[in-house]
């Protein structure tokens, strides 16, 4: 059976072959259709700020892929593609990485075991997750929330805007 997936991209080193984290994106883009998937939409890449211990940069994007896949076969795909990038996992989370794939949303709603959990925990709250996905896939629900990847998205940018002045009381 065929399963769509949602894909956030992220890097925040340069690759010796590729180039910067934009570029690192763009060839990790091309990996995932030369790995197989049918890759259905690129979202464009963003800059963001650094997230935990690194002070690197990130270039974050995301993709819709469609395979005939389940969830961990998928996520070890991923994790072959990102070795492939050069990525060392030395334990530190949120450390400089070449390319960090993970598996956001699911067709087929939630996947929960010991290496794996689909929707990713910790998407909604993260902007650089959320607005690239919203500009591919605006229409596809969390499945936790039931809210829609734009109605995320405007949710996240909302809040980061400033606030707005006290409303005056009335004379
Ligand atoms: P992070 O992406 O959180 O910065 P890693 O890429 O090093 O960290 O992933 C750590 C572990 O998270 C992986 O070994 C993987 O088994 C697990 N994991 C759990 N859920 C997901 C998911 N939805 N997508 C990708 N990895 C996941
Ligand atoms: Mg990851």
């Amino acid at each position: 059976m065929r399963q769509r997936y949602l894909i956030a991209l992220g890097s925040n080193v340069r690759h010796p072959r590729h180039g910067g984290p934009p570029s690192v994106l763009r060839a990790a883009a091309l990996a995932l259709e030369a790995a197989g998937l049918a890759v259905l939409a690129v979202a464009p890449v963003i800059a963001s700020a650094p997230l935990g211990p690194s002070r690197r940069r990130y270039a974050n994007g995301a993709a819709v892929v469609d395979s005939a896949l389940p969830p961990r076969a998928l996520l070890a795909l991923l994790q072959g593609i990102e070795h492939d990038f050069g990525r060392v996992r030395r334990g530190q989370r949120w450390g400089a990485r070449t390319l960090d794939l993970d598996l956001v949303l699911w067709s087929g709603g939630h996947w929960q075991d010991k290496a794996l959990s689909v929707p990713h925990p910790a998407f909604r709250t993260r902007a650089f997750v959320v607005c690239p996905a919203a500009r591919i896939a605006p229409g596809w629900r969390d499945p936790a929330t039931g809210l829609a990847l734009k109605h995320l998205a405007a949710r996240l940018t909302r809040r980061a805007s400033p606030p707005r002045a006290a409303p005056r009381r009335a004379p």
